[in-house]
């Protein structure tokens, strides 16, 4: 059966929910722009109409404010933005259980064997974008394919506020075309590397010899061709439940970096998000650790003992002494990521199911929870659901 995957990505997420609780930021150009206190201000999200102006996110402060005088800036506030996440997530679960969520503000979600309940896909996204808009006042846009790597591309075509499908069957057309740089996963060093091998284009790596990919690239190289080709079978992963063992975040750069400041600036960001996270769980983790993913995909984890906290200041201490080690200036990084645990390696993991049902609206918490065990036992078997609710019952 052919598979139907869905990214969902929130549109300008931090400063469009701010706009969705300040209805006086409509209509103008403003920014979430970092606190001056921690950083040398950097944009962090502007809204559509910021952008006009040519406004990007990562530009700063005072350069934005030279391209638009009239910038409004407002301070982030990542509490209200992981919530605003968790009630998009929520809408989400409502149409599959089988959501990987990739960010704070996107997600993929697997809808095969959904359109029986719900519609085309077509339809399924115009429900979804309508329901974010109505019930969260939050724009995204919808990329549908029976992939993950070209609903990804797909989602990327039309901003704000498009849905567009890309099938495999279209990639001659709407794929090979496009700029090497355009491709998912393509920074600026792998797009240099290309172009210095006359790879211009997506099409270009599609035909391209795969050997000489390998040798420039190594299986990265084989991996870019395989995707330029359309083809894509990793599954959409319903993400582990977070056991209050551990809390993480990481996050997917708009560009790749090699300055080690403006690494820290990211790794604030998510340690405080984790800390916010722990104090509201009250829990006290032991072990930091950090997630660096390169261009090319290689990703290193390192970890360090602390003393018992769930304080943001002491979290970063830790995660910024392990990034200042594992630093290269010549390794451009893509992800970043940082978490807090207690020493107790779990391994365990379990689906999302009881989350999902959590989010669902009450009288209808039995109607998903079946349909969710449904759908999920005919992806992961029996055994699954067995676990998750024997896990259950020991919590209880
Ligand atoms: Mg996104």
């Amino acid at each position: 059966m052919k598979r139907i995957i869905f990214l969902v990505d929130m549109n300008a997420f931090f400063i469009s929910c701010e706009m969705s609780r300040n209805k006086s930021l409509k209509g103008k150009p403003a920014a979430v722009a970092g606190d001056p206190k921690y950083r040398s201000g950097i944009i962090l999200a502007p809204n559509y109409e910021a952008r006009k102006y040519n406004i990007k996110t990562t530009m700063l402060v005072h350069e934005a404010k030279k391209l638009c005088p009239d910038l409004i800036l407002v301070p982030p506030d990542h509490k209200f933005y992981s919530q605003k996440s968790r009630e998009v997530m929520g809408i989400l679960s409502r149409y599959t259980p089988v959501i990987q969520q990739n960010s704070i503000d996107e997600a993929w979600l697997d809808l095969t064997g959904c359109t029986l309940l719900f519609g085309s896909p077509r339809e399924i996204a115009e429900n979804i974008m309508k329901t974010l808009m109505v019930e969260l006042d939050l724009w995204c846009s919808i990329g549908i394919s029976e992939n993950k790597f070209l609903a990804k591309m797909a989602s990327e075509r039309k901003k704000p506020l498009g849905i567009t499908e890309i099938w495999v069957s279209d990639i001659k057309e709407k794929i090979w075309p496009l700029p090497v740089r355009e491709m998912y996963g393509i920074g600026k060093q792998t797009e240099k590397k290309l172009v210095e091998m006359g790879l211009f284009t997506i099409g270009d790596i599609a035909a391209c010899d795969q050997n000489i990919l390998y040798e420039a690239l190594g299986k990265y190289g084989i991996e870019l061709k395989r995707l330029a080709n359309g083809i894509d079978t990793s599954p959409v992963e319903a993400s582990p439940v977070q056991d209050s063992k551990s809390i993480s975040r990481s996050e997917t750069l708009a560009r790749d970096i090699t300055d080690l400041e403006e690494a820290k600036v990211v790794l604030m960001e998510l340690a405080e998000e984790v800390g916010i996270q722990a104090r509201e769980q009250n829990f006290k983790g032991k072990t930091v650790s950090i997630t660096i993913r390169y261009s090319d995909f290689k990703t290193v984890t390192r970890q360090k003992t602390v003393k018992p906290t769930f304080l943001t200041k002491e979290i970063y201490k830790a995660g910024e002494k392990l990034l200042e080690e594992n630093w290269n200036d010549k390794k451009p990084v893509r992800l970043l990521g940082i978490g807090l645990s207690s020493n107790i390696t779990d391994k365990f993991t379990q689906l999302n199911l009881f989350d999902i049902i959590e989010s669902a609206p009450e009288g209808k918490k039995q109607e998903k929870l079946e349909l969710a065990m449904d759908s999920i036992r005919k992806r992961f078997g029996m055994d699954v659901i067995k676990r998750a609710k024997i896990l259950k019952d020991n919590d209880d």
